[in-house]
């Protein structure tokens, strides 16, 4: 019998999420399980989302014995949740059907609002892993949500940062992070409801944020008109990112948004990609500094990579317009 437990880390002060039946799970499979027709998708679809066959957590999770006594034990109760994107094969983002991508935006924020309902679920992370260098298993595209009985640590840290800093200012920090960096050289794109940045702050070699305008903290809260301007941002990003070198970048996209218990006011929601090529041949591996001491290096200005990305970009909206797409939000110069 497979186990799904949360196992608590007691000098981290965060839970380790333990499942067993994942080992067997299948690897890069010859015929496509997210491919029309397949038993789990059928017909008639666009953009679906469905359970993960091969989950981390479950709803009726089993567990082991009694944990020592310097840690705990909890049921490994959850959901993981896959969205797949388009029917066709291959691609990305920037390669689907604009209305996709709006559709796409939509789920994620159902997805959202219907899991928050769970008693047993107290966050919900949306990601999206891209490409065999991150570790991505079935190439047809895909996002996942994990639907999580605890909230991430990461979080627990922007939580604090954002909540000192509204002790501190009277303000929200991403908020400000928005009005000083507006018009400043770190923004990449902007429009009506978002910007596109590469942050000051940077860990990965081009790793940018999304940010919302408007201070908010569910995607389940986005307006419809957001919906379109967010799906335009990511449409921008992934097209940039995909102009960058002479290859489809693996990136991974993570949304933070606020735990779905509890009330968090101060909480800003934004979006984060990764990058792992400083250069078209040479990859940033996350190390024995980065993942034993959580201290990253940033081997390039930050405000040089932001330049090779705006070039990026305007070879990018000539690509979107030769697809019929133009834009309407702005690159920054
Ligand atoms: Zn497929
Ligand atoms: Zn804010
Ligand atoms: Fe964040």
């Amino acid at each position: 019998m497979s186990v799904n437990e949360i196992r608590w880390h007691p000098l981290l002060g965060t839970w380790v999420i333990v499942a067993s039946g994942r080992a067997t799970r299948p690897w890069r499979d010859a015929t496509c399980p997210f491919c029309p027709g397949a038993p789990e998708t059928g017909y008639g679809w666009d953009v679906i989302s469905l359970d993960n066959r091969y989950p981390s957590l479950s709803t009726s999770p089993s567990v082991t014995s009694t944990p020592p006594s310097f840690s705990k034990l909890e049921p490994g109760y959850g959901r993981c949740k896959v969205v797949i994107e388009t029917t066709e094969h291959e691609g990305d983002l920037d390669t689907i059907p604009f209305q996709n991508l709006v559709k796409y935006v939509d789920i994620l924020g159902r997805e959202t609002a219907e899991l928050a309902e769970d008693p047993g679920i107290k966050y919900v992370a949306p990601f999206r892993n891209k490409g065999e260098l991150i570790g991505v298993s079935i190439h047809h595209p895909h996002s996942q949500i994990y639907a999580l009985p605890f909230i991430p640590l990461r979080i627990e840290r922007e939580l604090a940062s954002m909540e000192g800093y509204y002790k501190d200012k009277g303000s929200c920090l991403v908020c400000d992070i928005v009005k000083e960096e507006e018009l400043g050289e770190r923004v990449i794109y902007r429009n009506r409801d978002f910007i596109l940045i590469l942050p000051y702050y940077a860990q990965w070699p081009h790793e940018c944020h999304i940010y919302p305008r408007r201070h908010f903290q569910l995607l389940s809260q986005l307006t419809d008109g957001e919906k379109e301007s967010l799906s335009e941002t990511l449409l921008v990003a992934v097209s940039m990112y995909n102009s960058l070198f002479n290859f489809s970048l693996p990136y991974m996209m993570v949304t933070h948004q606020a735990p779905v218990k509890g009330h968090y006011p101060h909480y800003h929601l934004h979006i984060e990609f990764y990058t792992i090529h400083r250069y078209a041949d040479k990859l940033k591996y996350a190390a024995g500094i980065e993942w034993g001491y959580w201290a990253f290096t940033y081997d390039e200005l930050p405000e040089n990579r932001v330049k090779e990305l705006k070039e990026a970009l305007k070879r990018a909206v000539n690509r979107l317009k030769e697809r019929g797409y133009n834009l309407r939000g702005e690159l920054i110069p």
